[in-house]
């Protein structure tokens, strides 16, 4: 048997082997941590591209800028699109 001081929490432990690092207690905490982590990077991150694609500019915006134009929003949305802006 080995007597080793727990890595984490400093506690001394008996171990079997001496590569032992962590007291069960830690290692426990280890291996739940390991998992939740291991769950998370399999979790999908949320999916920018999947997004349906809007116009960044916002309504008000738009909005102020057709009623400058003289026109209503509908007609200055259409007018932004075809003109490619
Ligand atoms: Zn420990």
């Amino acid at each position: 048997m080995f007597q080793i001081n727990c890595e984490d929490c400093g506690a001394s432990f008996e171990a079997k082997t001496n590569n032992r690092r962590f007291c069960d207690a830690c290692n426990r905490q280890r291996d739940i941590d390991r998992k939740r982590n291991s769950r998370r990077m399999y979790m999908k991150p949320p999916a920018e591209h999947e997004r349906p694609q809007k116009p960044t500019v916002d309504l008000v915006t738009v909005a102020v800028a057709a009623r400058k134009a003289g026109m209503t929003y509908g007609k200055y949305v259409a007018a932004m699109k075809n003109t490619g802006a």
